[in-house]
């Protein structure tokens, strides 16, 4: 496997050091920058396999970072955090973070969750054509993580209890991300052509979902309705 490469946004020198010392000794290639802007160019320009992004920065901070990189890209983000800041908040779905530490902590726990981080990372990659390891049998977005081989959600590292139904909406939700799909095409290929239950339906195990999955169930942000067309689910 190729070495993977580590971005690290953190703008205290010291941190940046130990950091990049500790992660280039466990293998892996880091590449640092210590301001929010330089840091979204650095991450947009190097693709890097995994980011360990600090909250509070010069420039932009982390939150919008992560805000800003996750409309396009899907890479793991570790966050660091200080203390008193919000841990909801930064596991959330508005954020979507992968994981965070909460500072001080070891560097052995820091390479711990990157390697942790990484691995869920390449389960989750599509398979190369070319590849004898067939379709990915993991999915993940935010703090979600289906496993398809044993029919499991995890949210964060609980397992949600899913209906038959509702995960295999939830995998078409998941494989379609950031389309738009109506009722009967979501009803066609979930429930197949011979349903006749109607789009109603639909609507109960979308709620439903949305009671176990969105972080404020009222105001959805991850199955998102789209007037007059369906629902698009946002990851
Ligand atoms: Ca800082």
């Amino acid at each position: 496997m190729a070495i993977a490469t580590i971005a690290i946004i953190e703008d205290e020198q010291s941190l940046v050091e130990a950091l990049e010392y500790n992660l280039q000794r466990a293998g892996y290639r880091t590449i640092a920058a210590k301001e929010g802007f330089a840091g979204l160019e650095m991450v947009r320009r190097e693709r890097p396999d995994l980011l360990i992004l600090d909250l509070m920065l010069p420039g932009i901070d982390g939150l919008e970072i992560c805000r800003q990189l996750r409309k396009d890209m899907h890479l793991p983000i570790l966050i660091l955090t200080a203390r008193d800041e919000e841990v909801d908040k930064i596991l959330g779905l508005e954020l979507g973070a992968d994981d965070y530490l909460t500072k001080p902590f070891s560097m052995r726990e820091l390479i711990a969750r990157v390697h942790a981080l990484l691995r869920r990372s390449a389960m989750s990659a599509p398979a190369s054509p070319a590849g004898e390891a067939g379709p990915a049998q993991i999915l993940q977005s935010g703090d979600l993580t289906i496993d398809l081989t044993r029919r499991e959600v995890l949210r964060g590292n609980r397992s949600l209890p899913l209906k038959t139904k509702e995960f295999d909406l939830l995998v078409y939700f998941f494989r379609h991300r950031g389309h738009v799909l109506s009722r009967q095409q979501i009803l066609e290929q979930v429930w197949g052509w011979d349903f006749v239950g109607g789009s109603r339906t639909v609507d109960v195990h979308v709620h439903w979902l949305r009671s176990k999955i969105e972080p404020d169930p009222a105001h959805p942000t991850r199955i998102v309705t789209v007037r007059g067309a369906g629902y698009r689910f946002e990851g």
